[in-house]
């Protein structure tokens, strides 16, 4: 198994990454989580600091969701499943960034900026197609001046070791791959300026294979940020990683029970109320007084061939812009689970859980639950065959297709209503 945030191979051992990586597995799914079925379904497995984001809902706070795509080809089934992530987390009212990285494509796949450009577009409509509202903030990395003026911010706290140990990084890797990075922890950290009215919870939606980014940002946000906060017994202790004149500054300032040490602040009451002020005392230094960020993780949708779902390789995709019967011969040619014969899957019944099919049915195709049950329940007692399943999972995808191609060609019409920054138009 190899995963990096450029390139997933081998068979993907969930727990083993889960562990390695220090995610936290989702285990009690709360109730605001249960109408989504990737939470539900367990596609989303883990998280970093996702109970910020809990909280803030709960709060009625502001907070925000935010990723990006990586124009390398179509928008396909796979990044469906990111846009959808986006576009929940904006209706459970989490203002929502939508980052084009061009400047990636450049990097890592030698991808045109114009050609990024092009791309980005078809993503930018078939997020709207499938459901995105007018307040989110999209932009392309090279158009976007905040990200970049904050990344060079931001890559001052980034040394090469870091980035060799998180990212293995060789002699031969070049700086613009290792520039890369901060322009990825700048897109994570730019809903927390001041212009997008300052820190707040933000959650990123992304693949395992992105779990470095979301380290090296959050390591990053630490560092640049003046104070941190450790729980102690009623209260916090506040440290400051710029030097004691900002704690004298806020010892003058605070409005709180507090004990002043050499090295620290212990301040007593609601730990919450004591973040909140120290942050905007903060602000008042001149500091970023970022929050760090928070993270969802799902799983790889399998591609039709077998493996990671990758337009790479167009045969495991449907693209979001398939004609729909290139999609249903992709579907009836697809890697199943079903057995050498029909004589021996009525026999012995299907293998749902290693079925690219079955993984269309639950990530995308089903939404309701007993359905789901019931294809899979057919499938593992030999009830169902694979022809007659994957006509029916033809079916459906050929009807979504026709009907969200329809609402692409609206989209464009829309495209004026949304804030979209970009060199081209
Ligand atoms: Fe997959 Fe359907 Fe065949 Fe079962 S019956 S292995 S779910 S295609």
């Amino acid at each position: 198994m190899r995963v990096t945030p450029w390139e997933v191979e081998g068979i993907v051992d969930y727990e083993k990454l889960t562990r390695e990586f220090g995610i936290q597995p989702f285990k009690d799914i709360p109730n605001e989580l249960k109408d989504n079925k990737l939470f539900r379904r367990g596609i989303i497995f883990g998280h970093r600091d996702y109970t910020k984001i809990l909280d803030a809902i709960r709060e009625g706070r502001n907070w925000a969701v935010m990723s990006g795509f990586m124009p390398s080809g179509p928008p396909h089934f796979g990044h469906k499943m990111t846009m959808e992530e986006i576009i929940w987390h904006q209706k459970m009212k989490g203002m929502a960034f939508i980052c084009i990285a061009d400047i990636e494509a450049y990097v890592v796949r030698g991808l045109s900026f114009d050609k990024s450009k092009e791309l980005g577009l078809q993503y930018i409509k078939n997020m709207i197609a499938l459901g995105l509202k007018e307040d989110a903030y999209i932009y392309y990395q090279s158009a976007c001046k905040d990200v970049k003026d904050l990344a060079i911010k931001l890559s001052n706290e980034v040394n090469w070791s870091e980035l060799k140990a998180i990212y293995g990084f060789t002699p031969e890797t070049t700086l613009s791959k290792m520039f890369v990075t901060v322009i990825q922890a700048a897109d994570i950290l730019q809903p927390q300026l001041e212009k997008f009215g300052g820190p707040k919870p933000t959650v990123i939606p992304v693949g395992a294979d992105q779990d470095p980014h979301i380290r090296l940002t959050r390591d990053i946000a630490a560092r640049i940020s003046i104070f941190s906060f450790e729980s102690i017994r009623n209260g916090l202790r506040i440290r400051s990683r710029k030097g004691k004149k900002y704690l004298d500054k806020i010892e003058k300032k605070l409005e709180f029970e507090f004990k002043r040490y050499e090295e620290h602040i212990d301040v007593f009451g609601k730990a919450e109320k004591i973040e909140d002020y120290i942050r905007k005392l903060e602000l008042e230094f001149g500091g970023p007084a970022f929050i760090l960020p928070s993270s969802t993780y799902h799983r790889f949708i399998m591609g039709l061939t077998g493996g990671k779902m990758s337009s790479s390789k167009p045969e495991s995709v449907i693209s979001l812009l398939e004609n729909p019967s290139d999609a249903e011969r992709k579907i009836m040619k697809a890697i199943t689970g079903g057995r050498g014969s029909a004589e021996e899957q009525r026999k012995l019944g299907g293998l749902p859980e290693r079925c690219s099919i079955f993984e269309l049915y639950k990530i995308h195709l089903v939404d309701n639950d007993k359905t789901l049950n019931e294809i899979k329940n057919d499938c593992k007692s030999g009830k169902m065959l694979c022809g007659y399943c994957k006509k029916m999972a033809a079916e459906i995808v050929k009807e979504f297709l026709k009907e969200h191609q329809n609402k692409v060609l609206e989209a464009e019409k829309l495209l004026k209503d949304y804030t979209i920054i970009s060199n081209s138009f």
